[in-house]
């Protein structure tokens, strides 16, 4: 085929294609042999009327192009497919960063770059519905080969795991091709999901206590107007529900503020030990309300990391405040602080030896929100925004969090820093599906 005015050359284009339609007629063209050949037997034809009657027929099958739109039902012919490109067009594609095909107007692929290949498998000459069977994604392809404008159309993958896309069609210049294009939207439909499901939470969450305090509003203004014993109880409740929103409100507050500089790094020196045990003094009164002692291993010269004071803080308090909560029961918490190694970076293990977490929850203690159990954290005054904030508290130092626990013997939550030799991203995110 000559060049086209899009400026590349498609050479071997039209062979491919009288043989394509030489394979799909195959059944039209035995049939119609059938036929001259029973007319022949009956006398009704002479050989060479026959022959001829039967090679035209084959002739005009190659010839005559139909408009057969793309759908499951589509013919494998991958061996008659060549790429067939001019250099223009496959480096334009290899250049895009999302997986690009060129196809022709029956579906086939005439070219994939390496991304799309290697994401979706499929080999130059399939056809697309081969591996993407979706409804949608086929009647925007058929409108656009059949001359429509360019089209977009959202589908979803579930195997091997959930991932969304999108994908755009485009006829490709004058020629009979068509461009598609497709981009991952899963990143963006997670924190689409991660977004409604916090406001949501975080709505609730704020709901219940607003509940409980409109509530008590009215029955002081009603029936307990004149009862001084119940007006004492219930502004005592009135004002533990208080707490608890304004409890919630900093936690939120905080993590917005750690997500406005999540892309900062800390830049102050800050001594571990120095921070644990001022920690430990400041809980000392909630440790013995609860008949919890801390005890802290560290080594006597300081253990320096990289960052933000108030921060590390906050981190070691939400820690060990848990270990002391959570782990009542085993009346005492140990906080080792390790220093850095050639091979480690610095590390703070908080241990408790309490119940322990069951271990389908350890990769989603991380989540906003989530809490083992919902009403052991309201009874502790939980927010189950602590642990969200220590993980995004870590990503900005560079550390991460891991947490090992056993059923009966406490939880270990380790905060693990950077070796500082090579200060490199660490996925704070180990333990954690969303946050
Ligand atoms: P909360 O405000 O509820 O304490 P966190 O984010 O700090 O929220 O912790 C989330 C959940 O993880 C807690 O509700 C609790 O169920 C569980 N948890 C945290 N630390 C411990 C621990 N040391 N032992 C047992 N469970 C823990």
């Amino acid at each position: 085929m000559a060049a086209t005015n899009s400026g590349y050359e498609e050479v071997d284009a039209a062979p491919a294609r009288v043989l394509s339609r030489l394979v799909e007629g195959r059944w039209l063209i035995g049939a119609a042999a059938a036929v001259v050949f029973i007319l022949y037997l009956a006398d009704a034809l002479a050989p060479h009327v026959a022959a001829l009657i039967w090679l035209a027929f084959a002739v005009a099958v190659a010839l005559v192009p139909r408009a057969k739109p793309i759908g499951p039902a589509a013919a494998p012919v991958a061996a008659t497919q060549p790429a067939g490109f001019g250099g223009e067009v496959r480096q334009f594609a290899d250049a895009l960063p999302d997986p690009c095909f060129i196809l022709d107007r029956r579906g086939f692929v005439r070219y994939a770059n390496e991304l799309a290949a290697s994401t979706f498998a499929i080999r130059v000459g399939d056809a697309l519905t081969f591996r993407l069977r979706v409804p949608d994604l086929i009647a925007a392809f058929d409108s656009v080969a059949r001359g429509g404008p360019p089209a977009r159309v959202e589908f979803a993958e579930r195997v091997p795991t959930e991932r969304f896309f999108a994908a755009w069609f485009a006829p490709l210049g004058a020629g009979d091709l068509i461009v598609l294009l497709i981009e991952d939207m899963s990143e963006r439909k997670r924190a689409d999901r991660v977004r409604v499901d916090f406001v949501a939470n975080a709505s609730h969450e704020l709901r219940t206590p607003l509940a409980s305090l409109a509530g008590f509003v009215e029955t002081l203004q009603g029936p307990a107007r004149d009862d001084p014993k119940a007006r004492e109880r219930f502004l005592g409740i009135m004002r533990e529900q208080a707490d608890r929103m304004s409890r919630l409100v900093n936690d939120l507050l905080s993590l917005s503020r750690i997500e406005m500089k999540a892309h900062v790094r800390p830049s102050g020196t800050v001594d571990l030990t120095t921070v644990v045990r001022h920690v430990s003094d400041s809980l000392e009164p909630l440790a013995r309300e609860l008949g919890v002692t801390v005890a802290i291993e560290a080594p006597p010269t300081p253990v320096n990391v990289t960052g933000d004071r108030d921060e590390l803080t906050q981190v070691f308090e939400n820690l060990i405040e848990n270990a002391c909560k959570y782990g009542q029961s085993g009346k005492r918490v140990i906080v080792t602080v390790t220093p850095a190694s050639a091979t480690a970076g610095a590390q703070v293990a908080v241990r408790d030896f309490g119940p322990g977490i069951p271990e389908e929850h350890l990769p989603r203690l991380t989540e906003r929100f989530y809490r083992v159990d919902v009403e052991d954290s309201r009874r502790h005054r939980g927010t189950g925004l602590g642990l969200a904030i220590v993980k995004h508290t870590l990503a900005r130092h560079l550390a991460r969090l891991t947490v090992a626990s056993r059923l009966g013997e406490g939880a270990t939550f380790t905060v693990i820093f950077a070796t500082p030799a090579a200060p490199r991203v660490v996925n704070a995110e180990q333990n954690s599906v969303t946050g």
